[in-house]
């Protein structure tokens, strides 16, 4: 059963998410880290794509080459951000003749150091128009983001709520959120969005915490609360006991989703095998991932 078949049977989902390396160094752990997560049995992986189009190639060539020689149904995550319409089209054939499946259409984000993200003068503005876009004319399937704490640029989550909605309406298939620590800001944004018309699969994206100074970039890059209960259980003096109460929090965490409904769980691996290998062979041995009931 593919990861589209399970979302459509109420079965949950458990991806990875992964980037393209800047060294080769960095491809040789990428390429090891995959190894280790196709023995694991994910049903997809995804792929980012750079800010600004700045890994256009390397994204293209990691999903295909993921999707052919690990045989893993592969996302390959795409950008408005700095591509003409035309630039988006040359991507999006060449990823169809590759038979990826799956696209995560994205604005992306503003420039480093601006509020404002920079529309090109023939591209599009928002994740919604790149979605009808595909949607027209491709038939992979289409993700999306959302936001269960809201986007920084966002007045309030009820605005999130509403351009989710927005985004299935123009093709969306399922939505993964950005990383939250906290399950009941996921399940109050999941229920906002069913109450809205909001049908499609929305996914759990979940970061195992490996460093202290890691949790401070990412609140501040994407603005995510970071509960008590997750600073105090993190001890400030060793690294190794931070990796290991990162496992324990995330499996808790997506043992809760799981209980509650959620899904899928998609873990954002930040390239490293470790943790995500250790939450998912403890969802897998406590029998999480086979059924929902
Ligand atoms: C799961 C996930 C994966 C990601 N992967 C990548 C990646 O690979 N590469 C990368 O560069 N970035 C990535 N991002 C970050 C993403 O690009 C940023 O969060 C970006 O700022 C918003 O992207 P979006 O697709 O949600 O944009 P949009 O849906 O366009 O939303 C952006 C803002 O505009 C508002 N809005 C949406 N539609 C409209 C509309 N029609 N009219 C007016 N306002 C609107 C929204 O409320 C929000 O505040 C990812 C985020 C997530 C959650």
């Amino acid at each position: 059963m593919n990861a589209i078949q399970k979302l459509s049977a109420h079965l949950p989902t458990l991806s990875c998410e992964y980037f393209p390396p800047r060294t080769p160094a960095g491809w040789g752990t990428l390429y090891a880290t995959l190894a280790t997560a196709h023995e694991t049995g994910l049903d997809f992986v995804s792929v980012t794509y750079g800010a600004g189009g700045s890994t256009r190639q390397k994204t293209v060539s990691l999903v295909e080459r993921i999707q052919s020689e690990l045989n893993i149904d592969t996302m390959a995550h795409l950008t408005c951000a700095g591509h003409s319409r035309a630039e988006l089209e040359t991507i999006l054939d060449e990823l169809q003749a590759s038979g990826i499946p799956a696209v995560m259409a994205l604005r992306g984000d503003p420039p480093r150091g601006s509020h404002d993200f920079v529309q090109h003068p023939d591209g599009f503005r928002h994740a919604s128009e790149l979605i009808d876009f595909i949607q027209r004319h491709y038939d992979f399937k289409i993700g999306c983001a959302c936001y269960p704490e809201g986007h920084p640029e966002s007045a309030n989550v009820q605005q999130d709520v509403y351009y989710l909605k927005l985004k299935q309406d123009c093709g969306a298939d399922f939505a993964v959120t950005q990383l939250f620590f906290d399950n009941d800001d996921f399940f109050r944004f999941h229920d906002a969005a069913r109450r809205a018309g909001v049908t499609i699969p929305i996914i759990a994206g979940l970061m195992p915490v490996t460093s202290v100074a890691q949790l401070g970039r990412f609140q501040s890059l994407c603005g995510c609360s970071i509960p008590a209960k997750l600073t105090t259980s993190l001890p400030p003096d060793s690294p190794e006991a931070v990796i290991e109460q990162g496992i324990l929090y995330g499996l808790a965490q997506a043992e809760g989703l799981l209980n509650g409904g959620v899904d899928g769980i998609h873990l954002y691996t930040l390239n490293k095998s470790h943790s995500s290998a250790a939450i998912i062979a403890g969802l897998r041995a406590n029998g999480r991932l086979e059924s929902r009931d």
